[in-house]
This record gives structure tokens, C-alpha cells and sequence, in this order.
């Protein structure tokens, strides 16, 4: 009996990693979509160049770390080699002004925000039947890198780190808990989470640690550094992949229950911080104690409610935005998912749809 519930367990799970892995399928954006994408991203570095002649225009985010989904947003970075360098907020009101004049998008600069940035829409057309929504940042390096970081990660084990990611985006969206400005918590933040499991949680791992790899020969401080971080990591994934595999075979829909077990029971919300570069810290270790004290921050709103640390940007805490509401509602959500893929089998696949309503 016990072992007819085993097998019957097993053939369940497999069905339900196959159902995961074909319902984030059908949202991926089309090749369509990329193609636009990629003109727009052409477009506008074309103009760009008429300001700054030495600027390149490159994309990061999901639409350049394989986490894409149909109808994402745009997250560009701009780039000067050399020469002259104005100001980033200089720049994002010529090329506010520039956009506005030139092109059909909507333009909002924000030359002052603590990121200056150019936020652009499009209306949507036939290639693009929902618009586009489009951020431009500048000299934004360390985001070019962390997204190079979580898209080798993916290399490593695409249908596993893919469809696990891509499933929780979605459904973060749907369950509209994915919303930094209203104190739950971005896509990044969910991203660093599922990597944070596989590498330090799961055991045997699905990921190797990519950023305490021992290199391949002597790297120098310069070659390791921007701004003061350290922003080394095995980025060699056709070599680490002769070298190195995971001893974990457990499917999508194991791994995904698991998942939303660890962060609705077992993460240590109050004392811990997920590190992708070491593991489970403590506030404590990172002085990331509930700051009460600081100013504009009242007890529903303060900084360190939920701590994940940024892979490169140590000091960062990439879930500063989630308040105790906010914080709150996410376990409720975690809760409820593991217990929708954890139950009754007919029931769990039926449920699939409705966890993402
Ligand atoms: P979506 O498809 O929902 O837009 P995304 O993968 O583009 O998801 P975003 O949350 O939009 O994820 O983040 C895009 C990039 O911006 C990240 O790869 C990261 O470089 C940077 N970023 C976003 N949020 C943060 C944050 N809180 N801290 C640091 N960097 C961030
Ligand atoms: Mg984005």
C-alpha cells in the first residue's frame, strides 16, 4: 500500500511538472515581440548617439536574462565609453526633450529620482498588441552584471531554474504581490529567492554557489571590482558543465512545493537574510536589525521586514521595499500555494489555473 502511494505520488508529481513547464510555455513572448523589442532598443540608441556619440544602449532585466514573460517591460541601461560625461540628470532631460520630439512614445523624465531615468510607453500596435513600457537608465553596471549572474544560473539548468522562476512571476503578478511600491516585493527579489533555494536550501543543491567557485586562473582586484563590490562569478557555464552537476534528480512540481513550504514555515523572516553569495545570514551579522528609529519609516514601514541580500551589492537589502502588510500577505500567499500543489492530486492539477486567479 505504502509503496502504491509512493509510485501513485510520483506519477502525479511528473504530470504536474509537465502541466508548470507547459503553462509557463504559453506565456514566453513571441518571437514577434522580441523583434520589436529589439528595434525599439536600435531606435533609441540611434538617438541617443545625437547626444552622446559615445554611448551604447543595452538591455537588462528579464529581457535579457531568459526570465522574460509575454508583455514585460523594457529595462534599458545606458552606457558612455568615454569622453565628456554629463550628468545623468543632464541627460535624462535632453533626452526626455529628445524622445518627446522625435518619437511617438510617451515620455516621462525623472531627472531627480534617486536613479535619474527616461520612462517611456509605447500605444500598442500590431507587432505589439499591448504596448511597451520601457525604463532608461544610466551607467546602471552592477544591473548588467546581476542580470549576466541570474541568466548563468539559468544556463546551468534551464527547464528546472526557468520554469520554476517564470511560475513564480506569473503567479506573483496574478496574486498581485508583486508590487514594490506597494510594499510587497519585484521580480528580482523573487528571482534571488528561487536561486537562494536552489543553491543553499535544496540538498543535494540543484545550483552551484557560481560566486565562490574557485576561478580558473589568478583574477586581479580590478578585473573582480566596480564600485567597490565584488562582482566575480564562474561565468563559464560550457566548462562548469564538465565539471560539475547536481546529485538532485527532484522534478519541477518537488521542488516548487518545497519551495513554498521553506518560505511559508520554515525561513527564519525575523532573524535571517537569504544571501545568494552565502548563504542564510543574520541581521544581526549585516547590522540589518527592524530600524524603527529611522526617520519616515513607521513601524508598517520600515526597511528591514524581509532581508534578501543583492549578489554583488552587499549592503543592499533588494527587499527593503516590503512592509509588515506586505510581508504578511506574501506568507498568506506562500501558505496557500503549498497547500493547493501539496494536497489531493485531481485537485492540485485542477488548482494549477486558480493559484494563479
Ligand atoms: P519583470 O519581467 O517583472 O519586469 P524583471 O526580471 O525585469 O521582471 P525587475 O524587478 O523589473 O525584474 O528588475 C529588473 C532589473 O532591475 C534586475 O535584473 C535588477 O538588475 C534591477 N533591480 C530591480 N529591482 C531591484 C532592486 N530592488 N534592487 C536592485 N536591483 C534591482
Ligand atoms: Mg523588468
Amino acid at each position: 500500500n505504502h509503496q502504491a502511494h509512493y509510485i501513485s505520488r510520483q506519477r502525479f508529481s511528473a504530470e504536474l511538472s509537465k502541466c508548470l513547464f507547459d503553462f509557463v510555455i504559453q506565456l514566453l513572448p513571441t518571437p514577434e515581440e522580441l523583434a520589436v523589442k529589439e528595434d525599439v532598443r536600435k531606435l533609441l540608441e540611434r538617438l541617443i548617439r545625437t547626444i552622446e556619440p559615445n554611448s551604447r544602449l543595452l538591455s537588462f532585466g528579464s529581457t535579457a536574462n531568459g526570465f522574460s514573460l509575454r508583455n514585460s517591460d523594457m529595462d534599458l541601461c545606458c552606457l558612455i565609453d568615454s569622453g565628456e560625461r554629463l550628468s545623468a540628470t543632464d541627460l535624462v532631460t535632453m533626452l526626455g526633450d529628445l524622445l518627446n520630439r522625435e518619437t511617438k512614445f510617451h515620455v516621462k523624465p525623472l531627472p531627480h529620482a534617486r536613479i535619474p531615468i527616461v520612462k517611456l510607453s509605447l500605444d500598442p500596435s500590431p507587432g505589439l498588441p499591448l504596448g511597451i513600457a520601457c525604463d532608461i537608465g544610466f551607467e546602471n553596471r552592477l544591473a548588467l552584471e546581476n542580470t549576466r549572474l541570474l541568466m548563468c544560473y539559468a544556463m546551468i539548468d534551464p527547464t528546472r531554474v526557468r520554469t520554476m522562476v517564470l511560475f513564480l512571476k506569473v503567479w506573483s503578478k496574478r496574486r498581485k504581490i508583486n508590487s514594490p511600491y506597494k510594499g510587497t516585493l519585484s521580480s528580482y527579489g523573487y528571482v534571488l529567492l528561487v536561486i537562494y533555494f536552489l543553491v543553499h536550501v535544496k540538498n543535494p543543491p540543484v545550483l552551484p554557489n557560481l560566486q565562490m567557485l574557485p576561478p580558473l586562473r589568478p583574477i586581479s582586484e580590478e578585473d573582480t571590482h566596480l564600485n567597490g563590490h565584488n562582482i566575480w562569478f564562474f561565468d563559464d557555464i560550457e566548462l562548469l558543465s564538465t565539471r560539475w552537476h547536481s546529485e538532485n534528480t527532484e522534478s519541477i512540481a518537488e521542488l516548487l512545493t518545497d519551495f513554498f513550504r521553506y518560505f511559508s514555515k520554515e525561513f527564519l523572516y525575523n532573524t535571517g537574510v537569504a544571501s545568494i553569495r552565502e548563504g542564510l545570514l543574520t541581521k544581526e551579522s549585516k547590522g540589518w536589525q527592524n530600524d524603527l528609529s529611522s526617520a519616515g519609516y513607521n513601524d508598517s514601514r520600515e526597511r528591514n521586514r524581509f532581508c534578501i541580500e543583492d549578489p554583488f551589492e552587499v549592503d543592499f537589502n533588494v527587499s527593503r521595499c516590503v512592509t509588515r502588510d506586505g510581508l504578511y500577505t506574501i506568507r498568506g500567499e506562500f501558505m496557500r500555494a503549498g497547500r493547493i500543489l501539496a494536497g489531493r492530486p485531481e485537485r492540485a492539477l485542477l488548482a494549477l489555473s486558480q493559484l494563479c486567479e
